[in-house]
């Protein structure tokens, strides 16, 4: 059924969350409005290609068969074989997690804190590494490698950090031994919202991992507007009225936000309700893809740096899980540096910070120097929601919802959550569902909206 002469639903953001909760309204006939700040759509969600075969995304991306097929490109994408993730200690690599077992004061830490059931509730991410992986492995790799993505001490941040990590023993086993059998790189700690197994395995675009976004526009005729960063979303008595963009006011009948959250408290005008989310804070982050000749420098896909002579935490050799990203012979390691603004970091030019990497890299990969072709770096000054002690209320408070009616915060950093792609794409659609159904009891709208098994069930 259509509808009649509704005011729009107003989105902020053409990412992930943003184009899914376009899609959704526009298939339950609600007319809708997406503003983006920036020239292209996609987000964090873009993948880059250049003229001599590399392909890059925002830092590596990895998506499961299961988003691939909910999006519907499922046939567009190849499989990934493998993936795997290592810790550099000492000059050696030790497969995480079991492979720090060989180490023995990490086994026996991480033996005695799963025997001392005494301890209280943790009170920062600190404790709460401590007691969950004993003292070795929290002080040696889990808090340094916190320190280095977040840039706060770990007992200034809330233990909900380690929420994103949890995952039990024998699960993490049962996934790895699954990927082995199945000849497939089975994900494991990529989804929450939905359960992990041995059939949810990883899978790329052939277009780039920002082909999800492409899909999901395509059908968007008329909705999209670039370069038009809404200024401020109006709101009267506590409910949305409208938002103002490119110097216009427009009504609306619902705004949804994916901008980040202290983003969104600037904007809100009309209320100073949600003011106080200006002081959350965003990890920005640099990733400087070096192009390599060679393949398989790295010890595996992913190598974690705790040690502190290392100026980024993480190195990324996607080749080794997506040999198309580069061309035959050659490779890509994304190294990641969390810094500020501010810093030396984010201000240097491509060329030196791609030769300060090479010069860090020289105790993995000997001959890095002879092998290095170039680099190219990206930016993004919101790469990771820092949960800080200092407004972990505040911060559990705004997960149940914005407080305004009708205005809805979704997507990774309009949540203020560590949350992957497909979660994104599934949070953000139940909460459609919702806005869906709360706009035909309030009568903004004519439409019968087309449910889902799950929300008519309730
Ligand atoms: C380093 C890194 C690695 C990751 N790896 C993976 C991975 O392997 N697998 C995975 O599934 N996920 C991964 N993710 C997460 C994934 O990238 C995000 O969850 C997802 O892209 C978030 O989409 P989004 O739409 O919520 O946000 P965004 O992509 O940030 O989109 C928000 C959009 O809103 C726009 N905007 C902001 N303010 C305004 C305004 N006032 N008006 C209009 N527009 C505005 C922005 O320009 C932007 O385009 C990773 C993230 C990072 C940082």
């Amino acid at each position: 059924m259509k509808v009649s002469s509704q005011k729009p639903v107003v989105i902020l953001g053409a990412g992930l969350a943003g184009l899914t909760a376009a899609h959704f309204l526009q298939q339950n006939n609600v007319p809708v409005l997406l503003f983006e700040a920036g020239n292209k759509i996609a987000g964090l969600c873009q993948s880059f290609h250049d003229e001599d075969g590399f392909t890059y995304d925002f830092g590596a991306h990895f998506i499961t068969n299961r988003l691939a097929k909910a999006v519907g490109i499922l046939d567009k994408c190849r499989t990934v074989r493998h993936y795997a993730e290592t810790v550099w200690l000492g000059g050696t690599s030790y497969s995480y997690p079991f492979g720090l077992l060989r180490i023995p004061r990490i086994a026996a830490g991480g033996i005695v804190s799963q025997l001392n059931y005494s301890q209280g509730t943790p009170a920062t991410a600190a404790e709460w590494f401590r007691a969950s992986y004993g003292r070795a492995l929290a002080d040696e790799v889990a808090i340094p490698l916190t320190e280095a993505w977040s840039g706060a001490a770990a007992d200034q941040l809330s233990p909900a950090v380690g929420d994103g990590i949890a995952n039990s023993v024998a699960r993490t086993l049962w996934l790895k031994l699954a990927s082995r059998l199945t000849r497939r790189a089975v994900s494991c700690g990529y989804s929450r919202e939905l359960p992990e197994n041995a059939s949810v395995y990883h899978v790329y675009p052939e277009g780039g991992i920002g082909t999800l976004c492409q899909v999901l526009a395509a059908d968007l005729h008329g909705v999209i507007q670039l370069e038009s960063p809404v200024e401020k979303i109006l709101v009267d008595d506590n409910k949305v009225t409208g938002i103002r963009a490119n110097g216009r006011e427009i009504e609306a009948s619902a705004v949804i936000s994916t901008a980040p959250i202290n983003v969104l408290g600037k904007i809100v005008a009309g209320t100073d309700r949600l003011e106080h989310l200006s002081q959350f804070r965003y990890r920005p982050m640099v990733f400087v893809n070096l192009r390599l000749n060679g393949r398989g420098l790295l010890p595996d896909v992913v190598t974690w740096t705790p040690e502190k002579q290392f100026p980024f935490f993480r190195l990324t050799e996607t080749p080794l899980s997506m040999p198309w990203l580069a061309p035959t012979n050659k490779t890509i390691i994304t190294v990641d540096i969390g810094c500020e603004k501010e810093s030396e970091f984010w201000q240097m030019d491509d060329e030196r910070l791609g030769e300060f990497c090479i010069a860090h890299l020289q105790p993995l990969i000997a001959d890095v120097r002879q092998r290095y072709e170039g680099c190219r770096v990206m930016r993004t000054p919101v790469a990771y929601p820092v949960f800080l002690r200092e407004y972990e209320m505040e911060r559990e408070k705004f997960a149940t919802g914005t407080g305004i009616e009708n205005l809805y915060s979704v997507g990774r950093n309009g949540e203020f959550m560590h949350i992957f792609m497909e979660d994104v794409y599934e949070r953000t659609k139940r909460k459609i569902e919702q806005l869906t159904m709360s706009l035909a009891a309030q009568k903004c709208t004519s439409f019968f909206p087309v449910l889902s098994p799950k929300t008519q069930m309730g």
